[in-house]
């Protein structure tokens, strides 16, 4: 079992489906800082299909490209896509959501 917001999600039976955005081959042959990329080092994160990124990230993927509204509401911890709807909760990957982390954490140990 592991121990990352993502497996949390996953155990609670919401496995991450977001399409990660990475950079296409050869992007960054002539960039001396190439190896900083954020995204390209798993340290950034965004999804191709929702435009999900970072704290405002669904803890499911919707599907389709969120709405500024729907962006903005979860980074609140307001809105979440989950089991294939949307639901008045807060994502595993919003800020608000370090708080359910905590709580599956602390169900597993
Ligand atoms: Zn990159
Ligand atoms: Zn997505």
């Amino acid at each position: 079992m592991g121990n990352t917001i993502g497996d949390a999600a996953a155990d609670a039976g919401f496995p991450y489906d977001h399409v990660d955005y990475v950079c296409p081959p050869g992007y960054h042959d002539n960039e001396y800082y190439a190896h900083q990329c954020m995204f390209c080092d798993g340290g950034l994160t965004a999804c191709t299909v929702c435009n999900g990124f970072e704290g405002a990230m669904t803890t499911q993927c919707p599907g389709r490209r969120m709405t500024t509204t729907e962006n903005d509401e979860v980074y609140a911890g307001k809105l979440d896509f989950r089991g294939g709807r949307w639901a008045a909760a807060t994502s595993f990957y919003a800020p608000k959501g370090y708080v359910n982390y905590a709580h599956a954490l602390e169900g597993f140990n």
